[in-house]
C-alpha cells in the first residue's frame, strides 16, 4: 500500500539524534513479521498510522505494541518519516488481527491489510471554505434577481461550498464575490464530511409477538451487559428474528456503542434495507465491494471515529475500525457465503465471535437453519439459544410434498413433471404467484455431441462448459472462460451435433413459456441481475405483482418477503446431493427449506412441492416432515464417531502449479512428511475435485484432528518440513467448507 499524501502528517525526527527510540511497525503486506524502526521526538503510541521506508518506497503501517528485535544497532535502523493524522487502531483490533492470523495460518501483514482497506481514509481532510449569509444582513442592500436566488439557496445559518452556490442558483462566482464585497455574503467552513444520521431510537418498532418480546427482553439485557456473549438465535422462516435484533441494535446504540451486521449477500438486501428504515428512521452505513472510493473513505472514516452508529456489510466488514462495537449480528449465519475462500482464508461468522469476544461486545447468529457447528455449540452451552417457533401474525408454515420423478415423470426433453405443472396452473389461476426454482444458471450445465460423444470443456479448469443460450455463449463457471458455440464439433467435425444436456434456469423458463404462455416471467440468477439496483427492481416488480411466475437459482432463497407467493416448486431437490462433500445434506437441507420458507408467508397458505428421484431420502424426509431437529441430530450422530467436524478439526492443503509435476512432486513430499499421532490422520494427497482451475494444477491434503489438537503448530511445522519451489503455491484452509 503506498502511502497518501501526507499534507497534513507531521515531519519527525533528523539523522543521528541521540534520544532515538526503537519501534515495531506492522505493515499491510504479506510479511509475518513486523519491522523495526527509530524514531526521535515524540514517540507516536501504538495503533498509531505511520509512513516509513521499505527499500525505496514509502508505505503506510502500523505501529504495533510489541518488543522491537532486529537486533541492529540504532544508526542502522531507518527512521518513521510521518505520523498520520488519523484515529488510531484500537487495541482491541491490533489483537484481532494477530489472532486471525496464527489462526488462519496466514502473514500478520496479509490480514492487517484486510483493516487497512481504504489507505486514502487515513489522510486528515483538509477542511474547504465556503460562504454563509451575513447576520444581520446590511441593511440598505440592493438584492438584483440573481442575489436573490443566491440568498434562497442559502438559509440563514447555512454553509454551502461556493461551486454548489453558483450551480443551484445559476450565478457566477463574481456575483458570490460582489455579494462579499457587499457585505451580504461571509466566508466560513464548510462542516466535515456529513455523519450517518443517528437511529431514532423513540420510534415505535411494531408490537411484538410474546415470543418476540421474550426474546428482546433477553437480547437486550445481555447487550446492556457490555460483555461477550455469543447467541444463537433460531425459529422459522417468517417468525420475525429480524424485528427481535433490531431490538438488541437499539440496545447497543443505547449503551453508547455500535453495532456491525453481516449479511451473507448485502446486494440481495434491499428488503432488509425498508425494514431498518422503518424500525430506526434512518439507513445505516453500508459495507460492499460496490460502493464508490469517496462512500469508502467516508465510511471507514466514520466507523473509526465512531461517528456510524450500525454499519451493515459483507463479510470484510469485520476488519473495519470501530472504536467500541457493542453488537454484531451474523444474519443468515449457517450461508457460505460468509468463507472468504481467497487470500486470507476465514470464515466471517466464526472470527465474527472472537472478535466480539476482545470486544466485550454480543454476537447474534441468526438462522431458521443453523449449521451444526452452531447448533453444536448451543447445545453444550459455549453459546446461550433462543427459538422462535411459529411464524409472525398467525401465517402457517407452508405444506411440503414430493414428487417421485420415478412415476410422475416428466415428459421427453422437459423438467416439469406433470403434477408440478398442474400446481403452478392452479397457482396462477387464483391470482397467485409461483415460482420455479433450480440452482444452475444457464441453459444447460453440460452439451455433448451427438455424433460421438464429446463433451465440451473449459480449456483451463476441470469443468464442463455452461451453455448460455440469451448470451449465445458457452461459459466457465469457475474461470469465467468464455467461446461462442461451436458450428462443429471440435473431436469430430460433425457439423450441428451439439445438443444441451441438463436443465439451468434458462432452460426451465423456456419450458415455462410453453406451459405457461400467458404468465408475466422472471429470471433471478446472479447473471440475469448484476448489481443490486437490478435485484431490488426485480424485488419490487414481484412485490407489486408484475410477475406472477419466478424461476430463480439460490439467490431467491435468500431473506425475500413475497406476501402473494404461495407456491414454490423445486426442480431437481436431488442436486445438491451428489459428490462427496461433508456438509452436503446439511446445506441441502438448509437451501431448499430456505427456498421452501419463500412460499405462503402472509395470509394466504403456502405450498411446496420437491420434485425428486430420491424421495427416501433422509433429507427429503427431513424437509417434508419440517424435522429439522431431528435431521441435525442424525447428521451429528453421523459425524461423531469418525471424528468429522464439529467433532474433530480439518485442515486442508491445496497446492497448485501451472505445472502438473511439480504440484504433484510437491503433494507428495507434504504425504511424506504428514504429521503422525494419536488423534490425528492425514487424507490424500489426492488431485483436487477441481483438479485444473484457472490453468493449474491442484492436488489437496486434509489434516483431520481430534478437538483436542492444537492445529496450527502442526500445520507450522509440516509447512517448514517441506520445500516448496516458486511456482507451487500452498495454500490453507483451516475449517474448510469447500472441498473443490
Ligand atoms: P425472519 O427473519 O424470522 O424470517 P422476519 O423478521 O423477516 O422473519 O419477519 C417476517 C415478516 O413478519 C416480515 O414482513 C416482518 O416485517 C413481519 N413481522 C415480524 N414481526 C412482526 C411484528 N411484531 N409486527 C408486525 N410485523 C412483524
Ligand atoms: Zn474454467
Amino acid at each position: 500500500m503506498e502511502a497518501p499524501g501526507r499534507k497534513q502528517s507531521l515531519p519527525l525526527l533528523e539523522k543521528d539524534s541521540p534520544s532515538a527510540t526503537r519501534l515495531r511497525v506492522l505493515l499491510p503486506l504479506p510479511l509475518a513479521e513486523a519491522y523495526d524502526y527509530r524514531v526521535t521526538g515524540d514517540v507516536p503510541p501504538p495503533g498509531s498510522f505511520v509512513v516509513v521506508p521499505l527499500g525505496k518506497r514509502q508505505v503506510t503501517g502500523v505501529v504495533w505494541d510489541e518488543a522491537a528485535d532486529s537486533g541492529l544497532p540504532d544508526h542502522r535502523l531507518r527512521a518513521i518519516i510521518a505520523v498520520l493524522d488519523a484515529p488510531a487502531m484500537t487495541p482491541t483490533l491490533r489483537r484481532f488481527i494477530d489472532w486471525v492470523a496464527a489462526y488462519t495460518l496466514s502473514p500478520r501483514g496479509a490480514v492487517l491489510r484486510m483493516a487497512m482497506s481504504v489507505p486514502a481514509a487515513l489522510e486528515a481532510r483538509p477542511q474547504r471554505a465556503g460562504w454563509r449569509r451575513a447576520v444581520p444582513l446590511p441593511s440598505e442592500i440592493r438584492l438584483n434577481a440573481a442575489r436573490q436566488r443566491v440568498l434562497a439557496a442559502l438559509p440563514e445559518g447555512a454553509v454551502a461550498a461556493g461551486d454548489a452556490l453558483t450551480k443551484t442558483a445559476a450565478v457566477s462566482g463574481a456575483v458570490l464575490r460582489g455579494m462579499a464585497d457587499a457585505g451580504i455574503l461571509q466566508p466560513a467552513l464548510l462542516p466535515p464530511e456529513e455523519d450517518f444520521a443517528p437511529p431514532d431510537l423513540a420510534r415505535p418498532g411494531p408490537t411484538l409477538g410474546e415470543d418476540q418480546r421474550v426474546t428482546a427482553e433477553a437480547l437486550r439485557a445481555l447487550v446492556a451487559e457490555r460483555r461477550y456473549g455469543s447467541v444463537l438465535l433460531s425459529g422459522v422462516t417468517g417468525s420475525g428474528k429480524t424485528e427481535v435484533y433490531f431490538e438488541a441494535i437499539a440496545a447497543a446504540l443505547q449503551a453508547g456503542r455500535q453495532a456491525l451486521v453481516l449479511l451473507p449477500e448485502i446486494a440481495l438486501s434491499a428488503q432488509w434495507l425498508d425494514r431498518f428504515r422503518a424500525r430506526f428512521g434512518v439507513d445505516p452505513a453500508l459495507w460492499h465491494s460496490e460502493l464508490s472510493p469517496r462512500t469508502r473513505r467516508i465510511t471507514w472514516r466514520a466507523v473509526a471515529e465512531g461517528r456510524a452508529p450500525v454499519l451493515v456489510g459483507a463479510r470484510s466488514a469485520l476488519f473495519l475500525p470501530f472504536p467500541d462495537l457493542g453488537l454484531i449480528v451474523v444474519d443468515e449465519e449457517h450461508e457460505t457465503a460468509f468463507k472468504q475462500e481467497e487470500g486470507v482464508i476465514y470464515h466471517a461468522r466464526d472470527m465474527a465471535v472472537v472478535r466480539a469476544r476482545f470486544s466485550q461486545a454480543a454476537c447474534l447468529l441468526v438462522s431458521a437453519t443453523p449449521s451444526l457447528e452452531t447448533l453444536t455449540n448451543a447445545r453444550t452451552g459455549r453459546y446461550a439459544e433462543f427459538h422462535l417457533p411459529a411464524r409472525h401474525g398467525g401465517a402457517s408454515m407452508p405444506a411440503i410434498s414430493l414428487v417421485d420423478l420415478r412415476r410422475e415423470n416428466p415428459p421427453r426433453g422437459q423438467f416439469l413433471s406433470p403434477v408440478l405443472a398442474a400446481a403452478v396452473t392452479e397457482t396462477l389461476a387464483r391470482g397467485e404467484q409461483a415460482m420455479l426454482f433450480l440452482n444452475r444458471r444457464g441453459y444447460a450445465p453440460l452439451t455433448l455431441c451427438r455424433a460421438c460423444g464429446h463433451r465440451l470443456r473449459c480449456p483451463n479448469c476441470t469443468a464442463w462448459l455452461v451453455e448460455h443460450r440469451a448470451a449465445r455463449r458457452l461459459q466457465c463457471h469457475h474461470c469465467g472462460h468464455v467461446e461462442a458455440p461451436p458450428s462443429h464439433c471440435p473431436s469430430c467435425a460433425a457439423p450441428h451435433s451439439t445438443v444441451p444436456i441438463g436443465p439451468g434456469v434458462e432452460r426451465v423458463l423456456e419450458e415455462a413459456a410453453t406451459l405457461f404462455p400467458d404468465a408475466r416471467r422472471l429470471v433471478m440468477a446472479s447473471d440475469t441481475l448484476p448489481g443490486p439496483a437490478a435485484a431490488t427492481a426485480a424485488a419490487e416488480a414481484i412485490q407489486k405483482r408484475e410477475v406472477d411466475l419466478i424461476i430463480g437459482t439460490q439467490i431467491v432463497a435468500k431473506g425475500w418477503h413475497f406476501p402473494y407467493l404461495t407456491l414454490v416448486g423445486v426442480v431437481d431437490a436431488d442436486l445438491g446431493l451428489a459428490g462427496g462433500d461433508l456438509r452436503a445434506a446439511e446445506r441441502t437441507v438448509q437451501l431448499l427449506h430456505q427456498v421452501a420458507g419463500r412460499a405462503g408467508r402472509a395470509e394466504h397458505p403456502g405450498r411446496v412441492l420437491l420434485q425428486s428421484f430420491a424421495p427416501d431420502h433422509p433429507v427429503m424426509r427431513a424437509l417434508v416432515s419440517g424435522e429439522f431437529e431431528a435431521f441435525m441430530a442424525a447428521e451429528a450422530e453421523a459425524r461423531r464417531p469418525g471424528f468429522w467436524p464439529p467433532f474433530g478439526r480439518l485442515a486442508a492443503l491445496i497446492i497448485s502449479s501451472p505445472e502438473e509435476a511439480a504440484a504433484e512432486r510437491v503433494a507428495r513430499d507434504f504425504g511424506r512428511s504428514a504429521p503422525m499421532g494419536e488423534g490425528i490422520e492425514v487424507l490424500g494427497p489426492a488431485p483436487a475435485p477441481l483438479a485444473l482451475l484457472r490453468g493449474r494444477h491442484r492436488r489437496r491434503l486434509l489434516l483431520k484432528t481430534r478437538r483436542d489438537v492444537a492445529v496450527q503448530p502442526l500445520l507450522g511445522e509440516w509447512m517448514a518440513r517441506v520445500d516448496v519451489p516458486g511456482q507451487v503455491r500452498v495454500q490453507v484452509d483451516i475449517d474448510p467448507v469447500g472441498f473443490l
